[in-house]
């Protein structure tokens, strides 16, 4: 069976639960999905970073506006901000991987 959400839904805006399709659910921290977002330029970013540096993010980039899906394997996240460029799998949801 092909892992899949039966469910996404945003619980007091700051985790995104996901009610798999093999009766499992997450619970992720919306702040976390957005600092480990995984498109080029954010990785870009976070890598050209001294690893003492602290990420301020503004309550935009911490706003989820949208989820998309993507194909059968991962959801489009929009942010209040605009940003809309991660992809986030279903694998990687699932192993808490964000
Ligand atoms: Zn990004």
């Amino acid at each position: 069976m092909i892992l899949s959400p039966l469910k996404i839904n945003i619980k007091d805006e700051r985790f995104l639960h996901i009610d798999w399709s093999d009766g499992s659910e997450s619970m992720l921290l919306v702040a976390n999905l957005r600092k480990s977002c995984p498109c080029a330029s954010c990785i870009t970013e976070r890598t050209e970073k001294p690893p003492t540096y602290i990420p301020l993010l503004s309550t935009a980039q911490l706003t989820l506006r949208d989820i998309k899906p993507v194909g059968a394997y991962a959801i489009q996240l929009v942010w209040q901000d605009g940003h809309d460029s991660g992809i986030y799998t279903y694998d990687k949801l699932k192993e808490g991987e964000y």
